[in-house]
């Protein structure tokens, strides 16, 4: 079980795999107010560094799921690199359908809504993890602008126009589905270049080091048209955030 090794190639040198700045994750992570031992659920952790960062910083303890076999690895390595092996675990599994036996204060899915469906499915899968007084904490694009066509849409890797909404739908869609919002860190441009572009020259040095590889051809062409797809869509067109939610009391 794995992810399409094309990300696991494109992806290889990133610690956050989200147009989420180090800096941004500590605001968020200060930005929720965690309690010491506070327990942290994350569905598609990636290469783990918001669980690492959050149990060397607010001594939280977690769980990390991920698909992907080399980002597990490397959230376990990580895990020991800033001496928190002993409080967050990394599991290298389906995400789909998972409930912690145990309920956490904080569950996560940033940038991987797609294992329930979506933003709402997801939201109602970590709801069956979260501590009565929890918080769940959802990372997920929307539109800057509308694109102009769905083939613009298409450019910023959605599958239509509608799979995104625009900044103050998705809030009020929040409130539909019960959820107060009650943080949230919103990334910008300059936030998605750090994503997206880290993944040309991390192509550019493993097509040097593979060139004879079967996905050689794949990266090769990857990395000719990826930076004029990013500026002329993604990076116009879609924004990113978090957003920390609580189920409605009154
Ligand atoms: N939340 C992380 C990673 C986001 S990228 C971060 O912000 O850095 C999306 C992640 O979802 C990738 O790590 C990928 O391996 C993982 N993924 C994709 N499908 C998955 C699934 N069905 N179950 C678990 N993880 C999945």
């Amino acid at each position: 079980m794995d992810i399409p090794r094309i990300f696991n190639i494109s992806e290889s040198a990133h610690r956050i795999h989200n147009p989420l700045s180090p800096g941004k994750l500590a605001t968020l992570g200060a930005a929720l107010r965690l309690e010491q031992g506070a327990r942290v659920l994350d569905l598609g952790s990636g290469s783990g560094e918001m669980l690492c960062t959050w149990a060397r910083d607010h001594g939280i303890v977690g769980t990390g799921i991920d698909m992907s076999r080399l980002f597990t690895e490397q959230a376990r390595l990580r895990a020991s690199e800033l001496g928190v092996e002993r409080q967050v675990k990394f599991v290298h599994d389906d995400a789909a359908g998972y409930v912690s036996e145990e309920k956490v204060d904080v569950a996560a899915c940033l940038g991987a809504t797609w294992i329930a469906g979506g933003f709402a499915g997801t939201i109602e899968l970590l709801a069956q993890s979260l501590k009565p007084g929890g918080m769940i904490l959802i990372g997920e694009p929307w539109w800057r602008h509308l694109p102009p066509s769905e083939e613009v849409a298409r450019g910023c890797l959605a599958g239509s126009i509608s799979d995104f909404l625009v900044l103050p739908e998705l809030i009020a869609s929040f409130g539909r589905l019960g959820y107060d919002l009650v943080e949230m860190v919103l990334t910008n441009q300059d936030d998605w270049d750090r994503y997206e572009a880290a993944k040309w020259l991390t192509m550019r040095r493993w097509l040097e080091a593979n060139p004879d590889d079967e996905l050689a051809e794949e990266v090769r062409s990857k990395l000719s048209s990826e930076p004029a797809r990013h500026v002329a869509c993604t990076r116009e067109y879609l924004g990113w955030g978090v957003f920390a939610l609580m189920p409605r009391i009154a």
